[in-house]
C-alpha cells in the first residue's frame, strides 16, 4: 500500500494544505511505510471551522432542514461507506494492527450500522413540543442543534468512533470538523470520498488530520460550539479543563480498566465462552477502552479460572493483522509496545505470577508484537491492576465472596465496561447492578448502537449511541407563548 494524498476535505472541496508537512503512517505488522497525507495546521483548522460555521449558519441550509431530509443524506452516506468496506478493513488494519477479522466487523460493518440507527432516529425526531404553562399560556420547547462540533478521535477504532459522533450530529443538524489521530489517517480519506459521493452538503463534514497541539487549537477555537472527544484520560482532562473555562459543552469518552467478574457458578468451557471472552477482554490486541482486563476470580475456583484464562490467552493466534486467521495483531506503534512492555516489567517487579506470555513472540521479527499475557495473584491495588495498559495483558485477582468481588470491581479510578460470567443470568444482572460503571455485560459484551455507551469517574462524561446519544448534540430553547 502506498497511498499519497495532498489535499484536505474542507467545505465540500479538496483543498491544498497550508504547510508542506506530512503525516507518514506505517504498517504496524511490517513497519513498512504506507504513504502520506498532509499534516493539518492551525490555519487549516481555521478554514475547516469556517466551512462548518458557514454550513451551520446558513438560514436555509442543513441545520434548518427537516430531520427526515437529513436522513436521506445519511442513508446515502451509509451506502457509500458500505461500498468501501474492503478499503476500510485494509487501511485500518494496516495502520493500527487490528486483525482483519476484527476490522471487518467493527471498522467496516459497525460504523454504517450506527449511521443507519441514527437515520431511523432522525426520521422519528420530534424537535418541537408544546405544553401548557403552569402560569397560563402555552410553551413551545424546541430541541435545536448545538452547532459546530469539534470531533477528536483516537487510532484504535478510528471509523467506529468517528461515526459515534458523525451520526447523531447529522441527525440533529450539527456540522463537524473531524480531527483523526495521526496514526490512522488513510481511512479518513476513504470516509471523505464517501461523504463527497453521498452528496453531503458542503461544509457539513470537514476532515483535518493533525497532531495533538492542533487538536488543542481546535478544542478552544472561538467558532466551535461543542467538543466530542474520545481518547486517553490525560488528554480528556486537558480538554475538559479548556471546555470548562469556555463553558463549552463536551463529551468525553476516555480510558478504562474494567472488571470481568467470574462467579462461582460460571461455565469455564472455552468452546462455549471463548468468543465472548475474547471480545470482552482482548479485542483489538487489547487496545480497546472497554475491556475487562481485571479478572476477578472466586477463591473457591481460583486455580480453575487461572488455568482457563491461561489456556485461553495461550491459544490465540498471533500474527500479521492482514492474515484472516490472526486473532492478536501487533501494537499500533513502537511507542505503544514500549508502554505495554513497561507494564510487563512492572507486573513482574510487583510480584505478580506470569502464567503465559510476557514477552515478544518468537518468529515475528518485524512489527510491534507482544504475546497475550496473563498475570495471576495480582493485588488490585498494584499498578498493573489500576492503570490502563492498552495491550493484551490480563490480571487475575482472587476474591473471597460477592461483596468482596463488588468492592474490588469498584476499587478503580475508571468505570467504563465490565462483564459478569455466570450460569445464572439473573444472578449476573444483580451483580452488574452493583458495579459502578457506564456499561456492563452478562456473559457477553459489545457496545450496541441501540444503547447508550460511555463511562463514569475517570472514564468520561456523557454518552454516545442509542437515542440518548442525540442529547449531546442538542440544546433546548423555550418559547413562552
Ligand atoms: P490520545 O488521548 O493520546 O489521543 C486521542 C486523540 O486526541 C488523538 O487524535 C490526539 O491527536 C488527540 N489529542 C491528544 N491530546 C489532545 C489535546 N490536549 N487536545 C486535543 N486533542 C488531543 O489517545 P490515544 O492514545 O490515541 O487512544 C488511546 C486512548 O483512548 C486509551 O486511553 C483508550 O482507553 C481511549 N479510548 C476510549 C474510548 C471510549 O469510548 N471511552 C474508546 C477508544 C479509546
Amino acid at each position: 500500500m502506498n497511498l499519497r494524498y495532498d489535499t484536505f476535505y474542507i467545505g465540500g472541496e479538496w483543498v491544498r494544505p497550508t504547510s508542506a508537512r506530512t503525516i507518514n503512517p506505517v504498517n504496524a505488522s511490517t513497519e513498512e511505510p504506507l504513504g502520506h497525507v498532509p499534516e493539518g495546521t492551525e490555519s487549516d483548522i481555521d478554514r475547516a471551522v469556517a466551512a462548518a460555521r458557514a454550513a451551520f449558519d446558513d438560514p436555509t441550509g442543513w441545520a434548518s432542514w427537516e430531520p427526515a431530509r437529513r436522513a436521506e443524506v445519511m442513508e446515502r452516506l451509509a451506502d457509500a461507506i458500505d461500498k468501501r468496506a474492503d478499503g476500510f478493513v485494509e487501511r485500518v488494519s494496516a495502520q493500527n494492527g487490528m486483525p482483519v477479522a476484527v476490522a471487518r466487523q467493527l471498522e467496516a460493518g459497525y460504523p454504517s450500522a450506527v449511521l443507519r440507527f441514527y437515520v431511523a432516529q432522525a426520521r422519528g425526531l420530534a424537535v418541537t413540543e408544546t405544553r401548557d404553562g403552569l402560569f397560563g399560556g402555552s410553551i413551545e420547547v424546541r430541541k435545536v442543534p448545538v452547532g459546530v462540533v469539534a470531533a477528536i478521535v483516537p487510532w484504535n477504532f478510528p471509523q467506529a468512533l468517528t461515526m459515534f459522533k458523525i451520526a447523531p450530529a447529522m441527525a440533529t443538524g450539527c456540522t463537524l470538523v473531524i480531527k483523526p489521530s495521526p496514526e490512522t489517517v488513510l481511512d479518513s480519506y476513504l470516509l471523505a470520498e464517501a461523504i463527497e459521493e453521498a452528496g453531503v452538503p458542503a461544509g457539513v463534514i470537514n476532515i483535518v488530520p493533525a497532531g495533538r497541539e492542533v487538536g488543542a487549537y481546535l478544542v478552544s477555537h472561538p467558532a466551535v460550539d461543542k467538543v466530542a472527544f474520545t481518547g486517553s484520560t490525560a488528554a480528556g482532562r486537558a480538554i475538559g479543563e479548556t471546555c470548562g473555562r469556555l463553558l463549552r459543552p463536551v463529551t468525553l469518552e476516555l480510558g478504562g480498566k474494567s472488571a470481568a467478574i467470574v462467579l462461582d457458578d460460571a461455565d469455564l468451557d472455552l468452546s462455549k465462552i471463548g468468543e465472548g471472552l475474547f471480545t470482552s477482554t482482548l479485542l483489538n490486541n487489547g487496545q480497546t477502552c472497554f475491556l475487562g482486563t481485571r479478572v476477578l476470580a472466586p477463591r473457591s475456583r481460583y486455580t480453575e479460572v487461572v488455568d482457563a484464562f491461561t489456556a485461553f490467552a495461550g491459544s490465540l493466534t498471533v500474527g500479521d493483522a492482514s492474515d484472516p486467521a490472526t486473532q492478536i495483531g501487533p501494537m499500533a506503534t513502537a511507542r505503544q509496545r514500549e508502554r505495554v512492555e513497561s507494564y510487563l516489567a512492572k507486573g513482574r517487579a510487583e510480584g505478580a505470577r506470569l502464567t503465559t506470555g510476557g514477552s515478544r513472540p518468537e518468529g515475528l521479527d518485524r512489527g510491534w508484537f507482544v504475546q497475550p499475557t496473563v498475570f495471576a495473584d495480582v493485588d488490585n491495588s498494584s499498578v498493573i491492576a489500576q492503570e490502563e495498559i492498552f495491550g493484551p495483558v490480563l490480571s487475575l485477582i482472587p476474591y473471597d465472596d460477592m461483596d468482596h468481588a463488588v468492592r474490588l470491581a469498584n476499587d478503580s479510578d475508571f468505570g467504563l465496561g465490565g462483564t459478569v460470567w455466570t450460569s445464572d443470568p439473573d444472578r449476573g444482572a444483580a451483580v452488574a447492578h452493583r458495579v459502578r460503571t457506564g456499561t456492563i455485560g452478562v456473559n457477553r459484551y459489545i457496545p450496541d448502537p441501540a444503547a447508550p455507551f460511555g463511562g463514569v469517574k475517570a472514564s468520561g462524561l456523557g454518552r454516545e449511541l442509542g437515542p440518548e446519544g442525540l442529547a449531546g448534540y442538542q440544546q433546548t430553547q423555550t418559547i413562552y407563548l
